[in-house]
């Protein structure tokens, strides 16, 4: 589904999936192309949308959860995209890859990425990403900001009317409530989280912040 002229989301499909979203540039990137499972309905409908995996040249995540990455690999194999990592989801990648699958009861799913990010500008053609070190939910959060879309993809640091969870290995909530309290300054049009329906509206996204502020956090 098209959002703006260069931003495309394709919604979670089932059990351990995340949504998933493109920005079209030169190379286009995908960020959290979810569960393997679900990949081929995704690249199904990229496809009805008009977009080639193969002219897809940069596979990132918003963390390492494993609804998030396990199609890193299948993704890679199928576009010849290049996985690249932040450096704090490589510095975590133990806790949030092998201890969370554990904990979840299964055999963790592996990948090894191609490179590492500059730590705050992911660059993809005119295109200039803002990356957010967002830490809470999981130690290795990032969240993406397209500063000119006004577009935050923010995976599981907050959703529509809630949070993420702070239960998982390296999970923190005085920082996800700091992390979400620095979110909320920025402009924001577009709130595009990891699950769950996207907020769209300046208004809603603002509306969005206060009521996690008020509901979710009081015992803060
Ligand atoms: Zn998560
Ligand atoms: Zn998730």
């Amino acid at each position: 589904m098209k959002l703006t002229n260069n931003l495309y989301f394709y919604p979670e499909q089932g059990m351990l999936d995340s949504n998933t979203y493109i920005i079209k540039s030169n190379p286009s990137i995908i960020i959290d192309p979810g569960n393997t499972q679900f990949l081929a309905t995704k690249v199904g409908m990229m496809h009805q949308d008009g977009i080639d995996p193969k002219d897809i040249g940069i596979i990132v995540n918003t963390h390492l959860h494993i609804d998030h990455r396990t199609a890193n690999e299948a993704f890679k194999k199928l576009s010849g995209a290049k996985i690249a990592l932040h450096p704090f989801q490589k510095k975590n990648y133990n806790l949030v890859v092998l201890e969370a699958d554990r904990l979840l009861g299964v055999e963790p799913v592996e990948f090894k990425e191609d490179y590492l990010l500059d730590e705050k500008l992911l660059k993809a053609g005119e295109i200039e990403i803002e990356m957010i070190p967002c830490p809470g939910h999981s130690p290795d959060c990032v969240c993406y900001y397209l500063p000119k879309e006004k577009a935050l993809i923010c995976g599981d640091v907050l959703f529509e009317m809630n949070t993420g969870r702070v239960d998982l290995p390296g999970g923190d909530a005085e920082a996800l409530k700091q992390s979400i309290e620095a979110l909320a300054k920025l402009d924001i049009e577009y709130l595009l989280p990891g699950h769950m329906d996207i907020v769209a509206g300046a208004e809603r996204v603002k509306e969005n912040f206060s009521y996690i502020k008020f509901n979710v956090f009081p015992w803060l």
